[in-house]
């Protein structure tokens, strides 16, 4: 099966995926903005069995708007951010999509939180994706 590997800068913490990405996306949302240090965030839901990690990770647990904790895991040598578990949605995973480090990964389908969006980023409400507030 086609598996792609995500890695941190330093490469300890992988997460090798394999079969088709379900959900893309991007998010504007504050929380995003300050976890990556980036104007959004973009990430690929897997389902937990698709996902195998390898490496060593240290936790950081956000309460989310909706009440939900989601569990992000970053590496303890580097600090980025590789995967988080999102508790809202059980069974799942999210994988930072930058980590591939492939510009040809599949684009976003979604842009979630547009109200934080930074105006200068306009050109992504061009793209054929879901916009939502
Ligand atoms: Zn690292
Ligand atoms: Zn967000």
């Amino acid at each position: 099966m086609h598996t792609r590997t995500a890695a941190c800068s330093c490469g300890q913490l992988r997460a090798i995926c394999s079969g088709t990405a379900g959900r893309i996306s991007i998010c504007h949302c504050l929380a995003c903005q300050r976890r990556t240090g980036a104007p959004f965030g973009a990430q690929s839901r897997f389902q937990r069995e698709q996902v195998q990690i390898e490496g060593r990770s240290t936790t950081y647990t956000r309460q989310s708007d909706s009440g939900n904790n989601t569990r992000f895991h970053f590496c303890p040598e580097c600090g980025s951010t590789v995967y988080w578990e999102p508790g809202g949605y059980p069974g799942f995973i999210y994988v930072a999509l930058g980590m591939f480090a492939d510009p040809n990964y599949p684009a976003p389908a979604h842009s979630v939180y547009e109200t934080r969006r930074h105006p200068w980023t306009m050109h992504i409400a061009d793209c054929p994706m879901e916009h939502m507030d």
